[in-house]
């Protein structure tokens, strides 16, 4: 038996509504949600979906040619009609012979889901039309002027959502066999006797209508966008007698010693800064006052501890740490993958993921001067 020929599936979504019930005093699908209008996500979730072969965007003539719709995914441009059932069949006449499958999607729920447009491409291998909906769950009532009137049975009621999807040349003869408007495109199918399947559809595949439906769309679109943080430190400590410097952890044998109010670990602070700076903590000083005797010449390990230990209270990893070390002398290449180790122990974080490196300032300025040591440091914290 031969594969039968491959399917292929466009989607198609319209934007051509008016609708301003949700605010910003323009069409809903033009404003931005999250930094992208709520058209182009509607349009990318299908443009990034495998099984998606072709986008047609709907859209209304005085949206044509003006910056609303930036191009973004490749999709064929359509002018829409004066309705929505026009919309849709202006689409439909675009993709005749075209291809084999379509979904039709309401450009106002950009937050599809990718599952969903699974099912019902799943569902369209049995059925000439599939589409999710919800059960629904909440008891539902008849009313007039404020005050309850009867109780609805909900059993068998389903709220429905899109895509809806159809073999493309059975919703093309419903949609041109049906003259009267429709509230879908299910409806327009189910006039012409075809059978559509429920699949299950999901709560964060809302249609955006009023302005409190923009809020709530904010919110799960929060929860999806990654929490990534960076933050920088710089610190300087002078040359006094002493034996040793202490970096990152390391004594490192010199002729002279760092100046400070603790073992004066320069690139442990600029990292530890950085560490608070990302949490928006201010920094050591903050936590740790130099007026306090209790930090006298302590080790900087708990100040690196305690940070990062704040930072996996508020529920993030340090990502990654880059630290610069600035001086003459001492040399610090012999000793760098020892300061990185410690400091990947102190923090928690995997040593491939703490970088310790050093430079001159060739002979100029303080450092150059051999008068101190300064280091830099940044760091990138993401929530888990
Ligand atoms: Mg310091």
């Amino acid at each position: 038996m031969s594969a039968p020929p491959p399917t292929t599936t466009a989607a198609l979504l319209v934007a051509a509504g008016r609708g301003t019930r949700a605010g910003g005093g323009i069409p809903k699908q033009w404003r931005r949600l999250g930094g992208l209008t709520v058209a182009e996500r509607s349009v990318r979730a299908f443009a990034d979906h495998p099984g998606i072969d072709r986008l047609v965007l709907v859209l209304h003539p005085d949206d044509i040619g003006n910056d609303l719709w930036p191009g973004g995914p490749q999709a064929d441009i359509v002018v829409g009609g004066a309705t929505r059932s026009d919309s849709v069949r202006a689409g439909l006449d675009a993709l005749e012979g075209a291809v084999d499958r379509v979904l039709i999607h309401d450009i106002a729920r950009p937050l599809v889901p990718p599952a969903v447009i699974d099912a019902v491409l799943a569902a369209l291998d049995t059925h000439p039309g599939a589409a999710p909906g919800l059960p629904v769950t909440d008891a539902l009532w008849t009313g007039d002027d404020g005050a309850v009137t009867g109780v609805q049975p909900r059993a068998n009621l389903y709220r429905a959502q899109t895509p809806q999807g159809f073999h493309l040349d059975a919703i093309l003869a419903a949609h041109r066999a049906h003259g009267a408007s429709a509230a879908d495109d299910v409806e327009i199918a189910r006039a012409a006797g075809l059978s559509v399947a429920i699949v299950p559809g999901d709560e964060a595949n809302l249609k955006i209508t009023r302005a409190e439906d923009f809020d709530r769309a904010e919110t799960l679109l929060g929860d999806k966008m990654p929490d990534i943080r960076t933050g920088n430190g710089y610190d300087v400590h002078r040359f006094g007698p002493g034996a040793h410097v202490t970096l990152c952890g390391i004594d490192i044998p010199h002729g002279r010693g760092l100046q400070g109010h603790s073992d004066a670990d320069v690139a442990m602070h600029a990292l530890t800064d950085a560490i608070y700076g990302a949490l928006a903590e201010g920094d050591i000083g903050r936590h740790f006052p130099p007026s306090d005797p209790r930090w006298q010449g302590a080790a900087s390990a708990i100040f690196l501890e305690h940070a990062a230990e704040r930072a996996m209270s508020r529920g993030y990893a340090l990502a990654n740490a880059d630290v610069t070390i600035v001086c003459e002398y001492p040399k610090i290449g012999p000793h760098a993958a020892d300061m990185a180790a410690n400091i990947a122990r102190l923090s928690g974080a995997e040593p491939d993921r703490i970088s310790v490196k050093a430079t001159t300032s060739e002979r100029l300025g303080f450092t150059g001067r051999g008068e101190g040591i300064a280091a830099i440091a940044t760091v990138t914290l993401i929530a888990r």
